[in-house]
């Protein structure tokens, strides 16, 4: 017997309740425009109806454009189906009857993407819908949910099709730092960590509230960028999509405390403009302490995150250090020794991992001599705001001595 399951109807909602002191940029509203009605534009993969003005309208779909760009690439599936959106900025427009009562509710404050069509098996022929408000990027969130809907024909689960559709919202092409928006970020900073079994618990639904949005997106952003796990995430990610389903504990088993540590460090480091590539740990680096006559040699770049000196340290024991080369923080063609500039930007800074904490950062230089505040590996960089690394240039390298050699 051939059973069609039809009409199987999808809903999936982001519901953004709007952070209260976060100034929405609408951006280019045309005043005189009262009798304005919600029109339609095409692009080569968008059909949307909306009350935006024609540029802004037009803008939108460049924006989305790209973005289905990327996550097709992404996913390597390209998009096979026009996405219809229903994209309003001011409900006064849209007259009596143009949108359901409850997705009027809904672009209120966020959107709903409605999945529609057959599923037979692992066959689907599913169309999707989005209506969202134009504020917070809604419109290229619920994108990735239709696009995964009529791709696909699921989304993943809740952590991942909302982390990802968050990605997706903040993606700039040939951009990998981070663009999320300021509340995203001071949200995040301000608030307790969550764990990574919290963050990926499968029992979490949708529309849950904009915080969890903001902790699946560090997770996927993180996840996408560092290449210390982006090898075990895609495909993951893509089995969820193609009904290959692993889990996230089963993918990252082997690697747990590794991804802790570093995820805590993506958290605690987080800015706009950080780059999770910069700062992948070196967790192959090997150790040594210094005994005899051949020194330890590191070599820092200056336009990278801690990097391995290769130095143990042992607790109490003085070690010398020197440091040659030139590295440069900015334009400044003159470049600066390891004892930095002006304010201390270029100096050589350290850190000592243990037992996968770090200790707190201390000034190093060019030459000198420090006194290990505890046990553990050195880890050396050039200090710099962390936002700053990618105009960086230059390597430095330093010899260690420990104290009671040479
Ligand atoms: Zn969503």
């Amino acid at each position: 017997m051939t059973r069609r399951k039809t009409a199987s109807i999808v809903l999936l909602c982001l519901l953004c309740v709007a952070p209260t002191n976060y100034a929405i940029g609408q951006g280019g509203r045309d005043q005189n425009s009262g009798a304005r009605r919600p029109q339609d534009y095409r692009s080569r993969n968008f059909l949307i109806h909306t009350d935006l003005a024609k540029d802004d309208a037009e803008a939108l779909l460049q924006k989305m454009e790209t973005m289905l760009k990327i996550i097709s690439r992404y996913w390597g599936a390209p998009n096979r189906k026009t996405i219809e959106c229903y994209v309003v900025d001011d409900l006064e427009y849209w007259p009596a009857g143009s949108l359901s009562p409850g997705v009027r509710d809904t672009v209120r404050q966020g959107g709903i993407t409605i999945a529609q069509g057959s599923r037979r098996g692992n066959q689907f022929n599913l169309n999707a819908i989005v209506y969202a408000s134009n504020s917070y990027g809604t419109p290229q969130h619920e994108a990735v949910h239709a696009y995964c809907y009529q791709t696909f024909g699921v989304t993943g689960p809740t952590w991942y099709a909302e982390g990802m559709a968050e990605l997706g919202n903040y993606w700039v092409e040939g951009d990998t730092t981070v663009t999320a928006p300021d509340y995203v970020i001071q949200y995040l900073k301000r608030s307790p960590h969550k764990s990574l079994e919290e963050i990926t618990d499968s029992r979490q639904r949708t529309g849950d509230g904009w915080q969890n949005y903001t902790w699946r997106w560090a997770l996927c952003h993180f996840l996408v960028n560092n290449s210390n796990y982006y090898d075990r995430f895609r495909p993951m990610g893509v089995g969820f999509l193609t009904g290959r389903p692993s889990t996230f504990d089963r993918t990252f088993a082997s690697k747990m405390k590794e991804l802790e540590f570093e995820f805590e460090f993506f958290v605690d480091h987080l800015q706009r403009g950080f780059d999770v590539g910069r700062c992948v740990w070196n967790w192959k680096a090997r150790y040594r302490e210094q005994k005899g006559t051949r020194p330890v040699v590191s070599r820092i770049r200056a336009d990278k995150g801690w990097q391995p000196s290769g130095l143990k340290v042992v607790k109490g024991k003085e070690y010398r250090f020197s440091a040659t080369g030139m590295w440069r923080t900015s334009g400044d063609p003159e470049g600066v020794s390891a004892d930095g500039g002006p304010g201390g930007t270029g100096k050589l800074v350290g850190v000592l991992f243990n037992d996968y904490q770090l200790g707190r950062p201390f000034e190093l230089g060019a030459d000198g001599a420090v006194t290990a505040p505890d046990d553990g590996q050195l880890l050396l960089r050039c200090r710099d705001e962390w936002d700053q690394l990618s105009d960086n240039k230059g390597t430095i390298s330093v010899e260690w001595m420990s104290g009671e050699n040479g």
